[in-house]
């Protein structure tokens, strides 16, 4: 199979690092052109991150020497050169509207991590393995807006990875209240402790934006399509306290549930077990073999131990006990980098490869 040739923009910060090292060899799409802003445009990709590279594993040899380019001012040779984007910038959202729709209207698939086109009513916001069938709103969107090969597919935050994919499993019970309070790595906000050191020995109970993307996104992930656009579900209302914790990468949540229908420990646990995942049959290369583990012993999950689970693309939970409040409580773990950013997008990516969109 031909490869898909793919350029990342935004490709120097940590969502674009994390791409890379994800690509590397991956074996349906290559990697040939990295882009970020005018501040690292002509410099080498080594030149322009020497002293920002965050992942554990060296750059690519394939992307050491790829030369930046600008993602506006070389948009016309950058659509030339490539099949598809994915795009993980960070600058005001109105632009990055701007920038996405400028690549989808030149015919180039947009794949993207940001929150700005996520409610953006013909835009699919993705998990694969809980709403791919949204997928059909990308037809809408291209007979909305005149686009015949272009089109912009998001996922959502990365703070909601564990407890909604859980939450799916649960659905035949349906969750009515859902508190969370989230513990999120300092990743999450592209940093290091070298580049935050205020996190070492610190917790701080403000993430900006993130209990409302959080209590919204859900939402719209398990809304139906409706009119050219998603419905968003009733229920579950969520309520969510999201926490910066000093860990280096891996977003764990407390969570705690009221549902209609009361479920025993022993059918949640066989839910999660019988999870009828519709990316089984797919062989995606990134698609975990196990979606959600759940371990008996009271310390798991840990983030250190537990986020690189099926190599960070599982989600893991424990601590199954009854609420004294609600019904049932829980902790959730997902690793905020790769499931929640670019694991995640690049798992999109291929089931769109997959359902013929790319
Ligand atoms: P980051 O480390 O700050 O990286 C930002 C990237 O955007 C860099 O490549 C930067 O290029 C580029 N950029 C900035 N201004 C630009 C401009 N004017 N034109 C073109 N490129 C520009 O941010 P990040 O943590 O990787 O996050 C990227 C996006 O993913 C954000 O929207 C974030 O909310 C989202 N996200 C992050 C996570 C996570 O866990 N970190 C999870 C889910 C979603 P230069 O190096 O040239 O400045």
């Amino acid at each position: 199979m031909k490869k898909l040739r793919v350029g990342i923009l935004g490709a120097t910060g940590m969502v674009g690092q994390r791409f890379i090292t994800l690509l590397e060899n991956h074996p349906w799409f290559e990697l040939v052109l990295v882009a970020a802003s005018p501040f690292s445009r002509g410099k080498t990709y080594q030149e322009a991150v020497v002293d920002r590279w965050k992942m554990s594993s060296l750059i690519p040899k394939n992307v050491k020497n790829l030369i930046i380019m600008s993602v506006e001012e070389d948009m016309k040779n950058i659509t030339n050169e490539v099949d598809f984007v994915f795009s993980a910038l960070d600058l005001d959202k109105e632009k990055i509207r701007e920038i996405e729709n400028s690549y989808a209207a030149r015919g180039i698939p947009v794949v993207s991590n940001n929150s700005a086109h996520r409610w953006t009513e013909d835009v699919p916001m993705i998990m694969p393995e809980v709403n791919y069938h949204h997928l059909k709103l990308i037809d809408i969107q291209r007979e909305n807006r005149g686009w015949i090969k272009g089109f912009i597919a998001v996922k959502p935050n990365c703070s909601i990875q564990s407890y909604v994919s859980i939450l799916s499993a649960l659905k035949e019970f349906k969750p009515l209240k859902v508190t969370i309070t989230s513990l999120q790595a300092i990743s999450g906000a592209g940093k290091t402790f070298e580049s935050w050191p205020e996190m070492i020995d610190n917790v701080i109970p403000f993430i900006k934006n993130e209990e409302e993307k959080s209590e919204k996104e859900p939402l719209k992930i398990w809304g139906r399509i409706k009119n050219g656009r998603v419905e968003l579900t009733e229920t579950p209302q969520i309520s969510a306290t999201c926490i910066r914790v000093p860990v280096t990468d891996g977003h764990m949540a407390s969570v705690s549930v009221l549902f209609e229908t009361i479920p025993t420990k022993e059918q949640i646990l066989q839910c999660l077990k019988d999870y009828d995942n519709p990316l089984k049959d797919l062989c995606l290369p990134s698609s975990p073999a196990e979606f959600i583990k759940y371990y008996e012993e009271d310390d798991r999950p840990q983030t250190k131990l537990d986020r690189d689970y099926e190599n960070g693309m599982g989600i893991t939970m424990g601590r199954l006990r009854k609420d004294s409040i609600y019904h049932w409580k829980f902790i959730a773990l997902s690793h905020n980098t790769i499931r929640g950013a670019a694991g995640g997008a690049i798992l999109l990516a291929e089931l769109l490869k997959a359902k013929g969109y790319l």
